[in-house]
């Protein structure tokens, strides 16, 4: 049925960078023998799923939104993957992704914009608008995203979807492509908060493969989601951050949000007002962190390891070919970020900027710190817009990147957060999302909040 409808919508959709028919149908059919055959199920198996073109998939192309990854196939399985595929889901595919998880609406894919299936003519975020906009249209009931900045929960927002991210190092980096080592995390991306708990406890959980990974067990999610779901939060304390909210947030996005702040209230939630000072500096240590290690992870795509090699006429060089497969095969965005990462790492100015970052991220650290003190969990709007048309930020990178204001502290510290539906917003009916954040490790308190808000 999935295939079907993605048959049926992905032409105009584009979710799907790859979508593997086969593959999906035989893992299906041996879901079905064994459950005929009486042998003991996953919680998941069988259902399917779709993958972001971001981690690394045995024998099917994984991209990564770029024209210098075509045609690789990758020898190995990601262990996200690994544990999908041991618990009998199905993949459907590979999604769509702005070129190497860099960008907030998914235009910046070397192969094409995907669509919000909202309204075709708009964004569906980024970077994962693939897996979101998958889930959104019904062509997948449940994808991975990742998440470095936002790319799982600013998605969720736009697309009315739900969105995770997880505390850092608690689901395996092995076979993540890395855009930034420090900041990235896998995640779930569902239509309900009891479906990503379901899929959070499959992928997540120690890993030796990473060496990030925390090495002890999740708390428990869905016996979270269950206590959520009751509808009651007595004895809960939440955090309405003061910064993440008021100037550059559309009145619609606002307008919903203090509802979901009424609801948590009625739930039986205190609600306090808590100031995070330095998250206001967040937006601007992370474009010097991130492109810093992006532009170094960047490096190993030198034409001679993976995927495209452009040769130039005559007898070149190795510099010479390198220098053509990454002109040929990096698009603008990517470029920009190689070189604003290679500035900030120079020597002389290396402590002005990436050692600057470094230490307001500290900073940050300690907000969430000294805010985790007062409050259980933190909220905000998860993005500060709606989904808005495709090209209108294009061409603007500084007004691409704001899109992630609210977002970027939880990367920042690794700390766990969540984007819930919060409704649509009155001015153009389009979905908006709550995002709700918790202390590293805390992860099941997310999930009752957002439980308790469904
Ligand atoms: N939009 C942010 C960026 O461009 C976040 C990306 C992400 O989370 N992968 O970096």
């Amino acid at each position: 049925a999935h295939l079907d409808r993605i048959a049926a919508v992905d032409p105009a959709v584009h979710a799907f960078l790859h979508v593997d028919t086969d593959g999906a149908l035989a893992e299906a059919a041996a879901s079905d023998a064994r459950r005929s055959a009486g042998e003991p199920l996953s919680a998941l198996d069988g259902v399917p799923i779709a993958v972001k073109d971001v981690l690394t998939t045995r024998g099917l192309p994984t991209t990564c939104g770029s024209k210098i990854l075509e045609g690789w196939v990758p020898p190995y399985d990601a262990t996200v993957v690994r544990r999908l595929r041991e618990a009998g889901l199905p993949i459907l595919g590979k999604t769509n992704m702005d070129e190497f998880a860099m960008g907030s609406s998914t235009e910046h894919s070397a192969y094409g914009p995907t669509r919000n299936p909202w309204d075709l003519d708009r964004i569906p975020g980024g970077s994962g608008g693939g897996s979101a906009a998958a889930v959104a249209a019904f062509e997948a009931p449940l994808a991975i995203g990742t998440d470095t900045g936002g790319s799982i929960r600013q998605p969720g927002a736009v697309t009315g979807t739900v969105g995770v991210k997880p505390t850092y190092g608690g689901v395996s980096r092995y076979g993540l492509v890395a855009l930034a080592n420090s900041l990235d995390q896998a995640g779930p991306v569902t239509r309900t908060v009891h479906d990503a708990a379901l899929l959070h406890e499959l992928i997540g959980g120690h890993d030796p493969l990473d060496s990030t990974s925390i090495d002890q067990p999740l708390p428990g999610l869905l016996d979270a989601v269950r206590e959520g779901a009751s509808g009651d939060l007595t004895g809960v304390r939440i955090g309405v951050v003061t910064e993440l909210g008021g100037e550059g947030y559309q009145s619609g996005v606002l307008s919903r949000f203090r509802e979901s702040v009424d609801l948590m209230v009625k739930a039986g939630a205190e609600v306090v007002e808590v100031s995070c000072p330095s998250f206001v500096h967040a937006l601007a240590t992370y474009y010097l962190i991130l492109p810093a290690e992006a532009s170094s992870n960047l490096a190993k795509f030198d034409a001679m390891r993976y995927g495209l090699r452009v040769v130039p006429e005559g007898d070149p060089s190795a510099e010479e070919v390198m220098r053509a497969t990454r002109d040929a095969g990096f698009g603008d965005e990517v470029k920009r970020r190689i070189i604003l990462g290679t500035y900030a790492l120079s020597s002389g100015y290396y402590d002005a900027y990436y050692g600057q970052a470094q230490k307001v991220r500290t900073l940050i650290t300690r907000d969430f710190d000294a805010a985790f003190g007062q409050v259980d969990v933190l909220v905000s709007p998860t993005a500060p817009t709606t989904a808005f048309k495709l090209g209108e930020k294009l061409d603007d990178p500084l007004a691409m990147y704001l899109n992630d204001l609210a977002t970027i502290p939880a990367n920042l510290s690794g700390v766990p957060g969540i984007s819930v539906p919060s409704g649509l917003a009155d001015e153009d009916g389009l979905p908006t999302g709550v995002q709700i954040l918790a202390p590293a490790l805390a992860d099941d308190r997310v999930y009752r909040v957002g439980a308790a808000l469904e």
